[in-house]
């Protein structure tokens, strides 16, 4: 019996209007919506401050509004979160929440408190297409990507629960984002970007590219282009040092090897030492953690400005995988530490409720065309 609080909350019926959701478009978008019901561009700055700086749903709460134009509102959108299914504490304060979206599919959001401060570990995909032999989500097929309204969804609907409106100036219990949940952020550019950016955006939520971290299994062609235009935090899920090993255990990499990726990380606009990259690197038992590993992980970073990442294997059930010794995991950490690399060992939070790195993993499957048309109403 685990200790983990857990909760069984029901997500609320699907809307049966045509109502839009207002959360997840842009600002240019907003303004334009606005335009559509014959309204002035400029209230979308207006509506902005209460969608996204104050965390409002209710239009009519909306006070600095004209009457007529809370009700106009009303009439055609709303600000919708996604519903929660699942709502579980894990008795180090990890909180984990299993998402369900209006077509049903589901997805995890994870909660990581520190003493001053908080991550958010955010799903990008509804399952993953890389199959990673570690990773529990990797047992999930795809079933779909999220939209920019389901990103960003989740952070706003743990900022609901915690509390964490209007957007405080400091001390936040979400003061960092992670891209560290399900799925392969830059399988999905487009709505992580798009998310990203309101997250970043200085009048509403504001939390900035500093904070945010985007890991990836290593979609080479997508990297560039993260920095350029999103320039947040890289982090790259390496865990092996040469392709004969990572093939196996990161399939990706059959698709992009690892020369590739690191000419990719070595490009990586933007990067100083004030500004690194992380690998994130997992330990797994007599497969990847002897000391020649760590030698080798220092040669193939060699001038990238970078720190390591040692992840402990957090078990799932079926899992043909061990963790590492503590003792191989220090004596690891102290090669990559002593050749100039910062290399903590990433402390495992909420293993007793699944939420754990490579934990995450929901009951949505992907149907069969057959299955779909099936459930369709009939035209
Ligand atoms: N697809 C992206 C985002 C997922 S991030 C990526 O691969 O980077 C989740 C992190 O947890 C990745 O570094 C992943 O490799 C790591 N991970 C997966 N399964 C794990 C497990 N069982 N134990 C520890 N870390 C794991």
């Amino acid at each position: 019996m685990s200790t983990a609080q857990h909760a069984e909350l029901f997500a609320p019926p699907a809307r049966s209007d045509s109502r839009k959701n207002l959360i997840g478009l842009d600002r240019a978008e907003l303004a334009l919506e606005l335009k559509a019901i014959g309204q002035p561009a400029f209230r979308a700055r207006q509506l902005w401050h209460w969608i996204y700086f104050r965390g409002l749903t209710d239009f009519a709460a909306m006070t600095t509004l004209s009457k007529d134009f809370r009700a106009e509102l009303a009439k055609h959108y709303v600000v919708e979160r996604p519903g929660v299914v699942v709502d579980q504490q894990s008795i180090d304060g990890t909180r984990k929440w299993l998402m369900r979206f209006a077509d049903g599919q589901e997805a995890e959001t994870v909660h990581i408190p520190e003493e001053d401060r908080g991550a958010l570990c955010v799903s990008s995909q509804v399952g993953c297409t890389l199959t990673c032999r570690f990773c529990h989500t990797g047992t999930q097929r795809l079933v779909r990507n999220l939209s920019s309204a389901e990103i960003l969804g989740q952070l706003l609907l743990a900022r609901d629960t915690l509390g964490e409106w209007p957007s405080p100036p400091d001390g936040r219990l979400i003061s960092n984002i992670v891209m560290m949940g399900m799925g392969e952020p830059l399988y999905n550019y487009d709505h992580v970007a798009k998310a990203l950016r309101i997250v970043m955006d200085g009048e509403g939520i504001a939390i900035s590219k500093r904070r945010i971290t985007l890991s990836t299994a290593g979609v080479v062609p997508m990297i560039r282009r993260c920095g350029e235009e999103l320039n947040v935090n890289l982090a790259i899920s390496l865990h092996a040092t040469n392709d004969e090993l990572r093939d196996r255990i990161v399939p990706i990499n059959k698709k992009y090897p690892i020369a590739e990726l690191m000419d990719a990380c070595r490009n990586y606009p933007g990067l100083s030492n004030a500004r690194r990259i992380t690998f994130e690197y997992v330990m797994l038992k007599g497969v990847n953690d002897s000391p020649a590993d760590a030698r080798a992980l220092i040669k193939l970073i060699e001038g990238i400005p970078a720190k390591v990442n040692l992840i402990p294997f957090n078990a799932w059930p079926g899992a043909p995988f061990e963790c590492a010794s503590d003792k191989a995991i220090a004596a690891f950490s102290d090669i990559v530490f002593n050749a100039g690399y910062a290399s903590p060992v990433r402390t495992p939070r909420g293993r007793d409720i699944m939420a754990a790195c490579g934990q995450l993993k929901s009951e949505s499957v992907r149907k069969s065309k057959a299955e779909r048309d099936a459930a369709a109403p009939a035209a």
